[in-house]
């Protein structure tokens, strides 16, 4: 491609919107542009490096014994109802409504259409397994979209179903899925691990994530020392107790004049945050239940959830809390709360005088012992596990790193077959319930974890396999009819042998010529200048490493190619 003909807007400065070093590069290298928010066009070059990442998916899915298909992004409301989702997703649901008033959903993942299809399709055990897969535009109406493409509105995923007669069958799809993806993940050079994962809303026995590593990941990953790892939703572990040995001492009321938070009213109380213990109001399946955690821990809503057996957990909006707790937001407090449930963390029952809100505004408590002062239900591990509390496995203490989750495998089980009655008949003759895994791997994800892990202070740096070219033949001065006959033959050459080229051809100064290579980031540059071409040489440049080496003009594309061969 001639950059003088293409459409690559690069930019010098970072976008003011981008966190993130994949969502900065990924504007200023001109390979996407925010429609609005959450929503991207790709443009040329990163279309190109979605296309080679789907490539390497759909090879490695071929090849573990899936078959592709296409599924529609618009589906009926009603196969959303057969399974309780049309409820269960809230907000992140997106639905459309047609003109006879019908209700749809844009597919944010599809189980329903997939076991609608099977139901439909397949009769005997004979038929199984079977695994179908697609890539495909998704939809996921987030509350807060950021870090570009990683948590987009709307995002490209692969995401594959698979139907079995028995669990040994799931088993052993769940294991080629996962060995599939290794390959995947390894051929776009990523340095990833797989963890244990929560289930969520997608439900089932078993998960677990691909997680590439980045400092600025949106996910953070447990691990241990003897090979522990879970995501920070999922992980298990021991917290350390503290102040367990008190007498209880009266309790008092306190005046804390607009202090909402933990560090606010610890600092002004003079005790440390943990004696601060948090009730926090939630909406679990639309009732409000009260939820207590020490004041330097933070809840984890997928165990919260678990816990209570609970579909649906979310924050009560402020209109809640005061109606719940008769105060402002930042005052609530388990004593003398009525008309809810209270439930704590366990970390929570062995504490003595602790502080707490006092449903009041401006008002906390001091020296409330629990039992003593106010009667929780039940007692739960809720709360998210830190680097630094003890392993689940060892008991040594955890540590942790960020990552981008690129992919995720569920066992489902008979939770879709179930609720959407999709049967086969079996060897005896009797009618039983498809067991199913699904395994999801965003396409667009994994092209923004590439450029988190392969970049530099200039640019991105393109591993060779998901390089949207991955020769990039620069002409430093087109004015020069020997420097532009140069290049044009050595890029019509590398045309023909089936290189992919992208030919820097514009009439611009080589300073900007030069920048903008290093931003894009093509695997090897060739120079074309009219110094080298004094020496009989071009210049070739790997961008990842920086070498840097010199190539005869006579022999040249066959040189070019022999260095391609060596490209990381
Ligand atoms: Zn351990």
């Amino acid at each position: 491609m001639r950059w003088s003909k293409a459409l690559i807007p690069t930019h010098k400065e970072d976008p003011s919107d981008a966190e993130t070093t994949s969502h900065k590069l990924m504007i200023r290298a001109g390979l996407m542009r925010k429609l609005t928010s959450g929503i991207y066009n790709y443009l040329p070059l990163g279309w190109r490096a979605i296309r080679k990442v789907e490539e390497i998916v759909r090879e490695e899915m071929d090849r573990a014994g899936a078959q592709e298909l296409h599924m529609p992004v618009v589906s009926p409301a009603e196969l959303w109802k057969e399974t309780g989702r049309w409820g269960i997703l809230g907000g992140e649901l997106w639905r459309v409504r047609d003109r006879h008033g019908r209700d749809f959903a844009l597919g944010p993942t599809h189980e329903e259409v997939v076991t609608d299809i099977v139901r439909n399709e397949v009769r005997s055990y004979r038929e199984l397994p079977l695994n179908l897969y697609q890539i495909q535009t998704k939809f996921r109406d987030e509350v807060r979209p950021r870090f570009g493409v990683v948590r987009a509105r709307e995002f490209m995923m692969k995401d594959a179903y698979s139907f079995h007669r028995d669990d040994e069958s799931l088993d052993e799809t769940y294991r080629a899925m996962c060995d599939a993806y290794t390959r995947i993940f390894d051929r776009c050079s990523l340095t990833y691990r797989p963890v244990e994962a929560a289930t969520g809303s997608i439900g089932g026995s078993h998960s677990h994530e691909f997680m590439v590593l980045s400092d600025t990941g949106e996910s953070e990953v447990i691990v241990c020392d003897c090979g522990y790892a879970a995501t920070d939703e999922r992980a298990e572990g021991t917290v350390p107790a503290v102040g367990t040995d008190e007498e209880p001492a009266d309790m008092e009321t306190v005046d804390t004049p607009d202090m909402r938070t933990i560090e606010e009213v610890s600092e002004f109380l003079g005790v440390e945050p943990w004696r601060l213990v948090k009730t926090i109001i939630y909406e679990v399946d639309g009732r409000p239940v009260a939820v207590l955690v020490r004041g330097d821990r933070e809840i984890n809503e997928a165990k919260l959830s678990t816990a209570l057996g609970a579909d649906v957990v979310e924050a009560a909006s402020p209109e809640v809390i005061a109606k719940v707790t008769g105060a402002p937001v930042g005052f609530a407090g388990p004593v003398g709360l009525e008309g809810v449930e209270i439930i704590a963390d366990h970390t929570v029952e062995p504490l003595r005088n602790i502080v707490v809100g006092g449903n009041k505004a401006d008002v906390h408590m001091r020296n409330v012992n629990p039992g003593r002062d106010f009667t929780a239900s039940s007692f739960h591990d809720i709360v998210l596990i830190n680097k630094g509390d003890g392993c689940p496995k060892c008991g040594r203490a955890l540590s942790s790193f960020r990552g981008i989750e690129v992919s995720q495998a569920f066992k489902l089980g008979t939770k879709y077959s179930d609720s959407m009655k999709a049967t086969f008949l079996d060897e005896d003759g009797v009618a039983k319930p498809f067991i199913m895994g699904c395994y999801g791997l965003g396409v667009t994800r994994t092209v923004a974890a590439v450029i988190e892990q392969h970049n530099d202070e200039n640019g991105i740096a393109w591993p060779r396999a998901v390089a949207p070219f991955t020769v990039q033949v620069l002409a430093v001065n087109v004015r020069s009819d020997e420097v532009r006959e140069v290049a044009e033959r050595i890029y019509e050459e590398l045309l023909e042998r089936g290189v992919e080229v992208l030919y820097d051809d514009r009439n611009a100064s080589p300073g900007t010529k030069f920048k903008d290579a290093d931003l894009v980031g093509m695997p090897l540059r060739i120079t074309v200048g009219e110094r080298g071409l004094k020496k009989g040489i071009v210049e070739a440049k790997v961008r990842a490493t920086g070498e840097q080496t010199e190539i005869p003009l006579d022999g040249a594309a066959d040189a070019i190619e022999r260095a391609i061969e060596t490209l990381p």
